[in-house]
């Protein structure tokens, strides 16, 4: 019996020993200790910043993926590295995040209602969709001030926020309570590699800018004396402020909505007044780059495209090379602008600041002749970029155009640009309306020649920017408006004596909206010239892309410019990338800077995710509910001028620079009568009349 018993135990004790070992097995609950030891470095505090449940909640969301080594938001560097090694991570390639304001906007256009309840954003957006008009933009209450356990946000001046970068932890509470979603939390590879989207706070000047630069941002920057902070917004978009400032015939003032008022804001001076004033302080700001990926990337072609994408591929931490055909860097800024127009020291101090980065350059490397794309593939090159401009010059298909003493205007003004000897003569007849017809008769002008420039159309169809076409006229420029040449007329030697040419009348628009100019049958008449430089457009030479047996793998345009995505501009084969006018044919300055870091950010994601992105959202076109057509109750204020550094009579002698730089207080004066701008809001406080304005810049610290 007692057998038995003893038996019936251990034959209990050992099942349930059985039982309890399989299901120790089967309920073991695995947890990765590195979770543990995460919680084990975090500080502590349980504070709930983070947005997860204490420190353990963040721990597991580090381990899970779901949170990054900065995860701590209260405790610094220190702990981020401590938190990235235990995770196998790189600290020292994590970029700072920090809280970024969309909305620094003005009054809105008109208040519908004041909601007097709880003094709350969330509150008044669930309730009444926000107590202004304006649909996207920040609602002043300072939901998100009160959310900062930092102290990193406070309501500025103008009742909006503004974030001290130096408290913000990125923690991203007030981007979790903003009702508008005008906070975003970022990092500087997302602020470069962003193209503006409609549901971005986009005024019309930020629209139109090729450049895509935060206009609005910058000049309310200027306007508080953060020169640094808007000379980091102008670099968050274009390299070269300098330049920019000084040839940008500025898309972005024909929208400004002043203009409804007086005149556009003088967005371009005030622009040109930051940029000089950091090279006249003769200390560099400091741009930041992410860590080296050791990505390397040819750049073929050293002008404004090819700079751009140099420049925002290293910011965003890969090692690119610029291989450049001539002698120097800056394409047509160097050998097609003249010295008067953009001094070549400014030029090179401008350059200098983007090579310091780390980028190196190749010079007198010319593409399909020294290199091409199979050797910079077996040279390392993963991706390549081709800005080499459009160069080819087209002709006049006239008799004589062989003649000793007929040039382009290009070939020209490189000579210049190169200090060499251009063999102009007494009388010059430049032909074409383009800036390029501009700088050459400008500058032959300066050699002392006597100019006449002829042009098919009217002074009113003239391509050129308005301010070269009157400068020209001051200098003593003749214009011969209506007349296109037939003939280029030689002596027994070959050189020539005169142009040939034919009156016009204009007919009809051409599908440029330009009126057609028509030959007057029987009109041709003899203008006297030693030296005759055309000046009628250019195209790219695309010939580099051809390889021996006659076979270019990238396709072309009907315009015989390099395809591409217009997005992306990714070309048919994936690592290659285009922009600046070898894209779009002959553009803008503003338009290569822009082109060169839409393919910086393409080839970014090209190297880190396979292939670059484009969203749906992007902008493309200008926003029509954003153009007014009136902008009711704003007074005159009168626009600054540039000053002019030579006088008149000096001018036709001298390449010394011709236009100056706005002083600080005519700068601080123009950013004033900037409307501050929105999607739909305007800021008619600051700028309704004297008094107004008097108030709002006396807040200005
Ligand atoms: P580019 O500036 O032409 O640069 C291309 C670079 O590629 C050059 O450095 C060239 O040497 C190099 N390259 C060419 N072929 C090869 C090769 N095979 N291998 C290697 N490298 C090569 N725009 C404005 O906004 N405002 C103005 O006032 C203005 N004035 C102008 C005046 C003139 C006379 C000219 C010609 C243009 C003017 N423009 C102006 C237009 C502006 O300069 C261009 O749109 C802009 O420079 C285009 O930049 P990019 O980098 O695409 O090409």
């Amino acid at each position: 019996m007692i057998t038995t018993s003893v038996l019936v135990l251990l034959g209990i004790g050992f099942t349930a020993a059985v039982i309890l070992a399989v299901a120790s097995k089967l309920l073991y609950v695995y947890e990765d200790p590195r979770i543990a030891r995460v919680e084990g470095v975090l500080a502590g505090a349980n504070c709930g910043g983070c947005g997860y449940p204490g420190c353990a909640g963040a721990a597991q969301a580090v381990v899970d993926g779901k949170a990054g080594a900065t995860v701590c938001v209260i405790g610094g560097d220190a702990v981020a590295a401590n938190v990235a090694a235990i995770m196998g991570l790189d600290f020292s390639s994590m970029e700072k995040q920090i809280a970024f304001v969309d909305c620094t906007g003005g009054v809105r256009a008109e208040e519908i209602y004041e909601y007097a309840g709880v003094r709350d954003c969330r509150a008044q957006n669930l309730l009444y969709g926000g107590s202004k008009m304006c649909p996207e933009g920040c609602l002043g209450l300072g939901t998100c001030v009160t959310a900062c356990q930092f102290g990193a946000i406070e309501m500025g001046p103008d009742g909006y926020p503004v974030v001290d970068p130096a408290l913000c932890t990125a923690c991203g509470a007030c981007a979790q309570v903003c009702p508008r979603g005008v906070i975003t939390i970022w990092g500087l590879s997302a602020r470069i590699t962003h193209l503006n989207e409609i549901t971005d706070c986009l005024a019309p000047c930020r629209q139109r800018c090729p450049g895509q630069i935060n206009i609005p941002r910058y000049i309310e920057q200027v306007s508080r004396g953060d020169y640094a902070g808007a000379l980091e917004t102008i670099r968050e978009r274009i390299p070269m402020p300098l330049s920019i400032g000084r040839v940008c015939p500025y898309p972005c003032e024909s929208v400004c909505r002043r203009t409804h008022v007086d005149e556009a804001v003088g967005i371009n001076m005030i622009k040109r007044f930051v940029a000089d004033w950091e090279m006249n302080s003769g200390q560099r700001l400091p741009i930041s780059c992410a860590a080296d990926t050791g990505r390397k990337v040819a750049v073929v072609g050293g002008g404004p495209a090819g700079l751009a994408c140099a420049f925002y591929l290293r910011r965003l931490g890969h090692s690119p090379t610029i291989f450049e055909s001539m002698p120097k860097l800056g394409g047509q800024l160097r050998f097609g602008i003249p010295e008067y127009r953009l001094p070549k020291a400014v030029l090179d101090w401008e350059i200098e600041g983007i090579l310091g980065l780390g980028i190196d350059v190749e010079y007198e490397k010319v593409f399909g002749t020294d290199f091409d794309l199979d050797s910079l593939k077996t040279d390392g090159f993963e991706a390549v970029f081709l800005g080499i401009g459009a160069w080819m010059n087209m002709t006049l298909r006239i008799d004589g155009e062989d003649s000793g003493g007929v040039e382009t205007g290009t070939e020209f003004l490189t000579k210049v640009g190169l200090n060499m000897e251009t063999g102009i003569g007494r009388k010059v007849v430049v032909i074409g309306g383009g800036n390029t017809a501009i700088d050459t008769a400008r500058t032959s002008v300066r050699l002392g020649a006597d100019v006449t420039l002829m042009y098919r159309r009217t002074k009113d169809e003239m391509p050129a920017n308005i301010e070269e076409i009157i400068g020209a006229e001051e200098e003593g420029v003749k214009y011969l408006f209506l007349a296109a040449p037939t003939r280029i007329v030689a002596d027994a030697a070959g050189h020539v004596t005169h142009v040939e040419y034919i009156r016009m009348e204009l007919g009809e628009p051409d599908e440029s909206g330009r009126r057609r100019p028509v030959p007057v049958t029987g009109s041709e008449t003899l203008i006297e010239a030693d030296t005759v430089y055309t000046a009628i457009g250019q195209k790219p030479e695309l010939s580099c892309l051809y390889d021996e047996s006659g076979t270019c793998p990238l396709g072309q345009t009907k315009w015989r410019t390099l395809d591409a995505h217009p997005v992306t501009l990714q070309t048919a084969l994936p690592h290659v990338f285009t922009g600046g006018d070898m894209h779009t044919g002959p553009a803008l300055v503003i338009t290569a800077l822009g082109e060169g870091r839409k393919a910086a950010r393409s080839i970014h994601q090209y190297l880190t995710d396979g292939e670059p992105h484009y969203s749906s959202k992007l902008q493309r076109e200008l926003i029509p509910y954003t153009m007014f057509t009136n902008v009711p109750d704003v007074g005159h204020r009168q626009r600054s001028t540039i000053p002019h550094l030579v006088s008149y009579d000096e001018r036709t002698c001298t390449f010394k620079e011709i236009e100056g730089a706005l002083s600080s207080e005519e700068a601080k004066h123009e950013t004033c009568r900037c409307l501050r701008c929105g999607l739909t809001c305007y800021n008619r406080d600051m700028t309704g009349d004297q008094e107004c304005l008097a108030e709002h810049c006396a807040k200005i610290p």
